[in-house]
């Protein structure tokens, strides 16, 4: 099964600045793709495209068999915050709140109920059970991304998206974090799609596509 369909896929920020050019591929349902590529290749906007963060200026996308580019604004919050995990490289947790509440916050938000047996398994599976009534600023920088791939999942994505999750974490801690992310895909067969700078990591992937100047090469 194609989870992702993308068909000449274009973003022009402006006239001088296309940061994405006539790009198109698939990817299989269950499986791990990195993308590499140059500062300013154009990874970020594929990524917050593909996250409907961002809307392209030509072209299809399908998730799921679905056409989502031509969503508007509502339809495609809704989408993202029910089947799409977002890991950013700077780990984005509320300070305020405990481990245990910044996990289950996309489900707070929408007052969805938690299902504690898969909560539970998440925990054990990123190794956070210690954690769970600490805050923020009590944990490691390792750990709290570890923190964020457990909030990225507790929505039961269809689709993982990670932008540079290991940029600010030394090489041991990003080496962890990969294999975390990717362990916990495979547990649930979620697809997944990680952007990284090192090429060490991309050949974790099934698939690795590099981009240059906008283009797939
Ligand atoms: P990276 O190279 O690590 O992917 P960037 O520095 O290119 O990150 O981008 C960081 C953020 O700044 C992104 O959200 C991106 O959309 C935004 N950004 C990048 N370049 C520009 C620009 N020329 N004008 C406005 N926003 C930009
Ligand atoms: P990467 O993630 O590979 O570093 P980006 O997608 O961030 O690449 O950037 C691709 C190109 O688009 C760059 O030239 C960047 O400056 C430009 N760009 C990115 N975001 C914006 C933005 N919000 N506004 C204008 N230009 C942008």
């Amino acid at each position: 099964n194609k989870l992702i369909q993308v068909e000449n896929l274009t973003k022009k920020y402006d006239e001088k600045t296309i940061a994405v050019k006539d790009i198109s591929f698939s990817v299989d349902e269950g499986s791990v793709v990195a993308i590499i590529g140059r500062s300013g290749s154009g990874k970020s906007t594929l990524l917050q495209m593909l996250g409907l963060l961002d809307y392209p200026t030509e072209g299809v996308i399908h998730l799921d068999h679905q056409d989502v580019s031509h969503f508007n604004d509502v339809k495609r919050a809704l989408y993202r915050r029910t089947k799409i995990g977002i890991i950013y490289q700077n780990f984005n947790l509320l300070p305020e709140y405990s481990i245990k509440d910044n996990i289950c916050l996309p489900l707070l938000l929408d007052k969805k109920k938690v299902d504690m047996n898969y909560f539970n398994e998440l925990v054990n599976l990123l190794g956070l059970n210690e954690l769970l009534a600490k805050q923020p600023y009590q944990l490691s920088g390792g750990e709290q991304q570890r923190v964020a791939i457990a909030r990225a999942f507790i929505i039961k994505p269809m689709l993982i998206l990670a932008d540079e999750p290991t940029g600010n974490l030394d090489k041991i801690n990003g080496d962890k974090v990969i294999e975390l992310i990717l362990n916990t895909a495979k547990v649930f067969n979620t697809t997944v799609i990680y952007v990284t700078h090192d090429i060490v990591l991309a050949k974790c992937a099934d698939v690795v596509m590099e981009m240059s100047d906008g283009q797939l090469i």
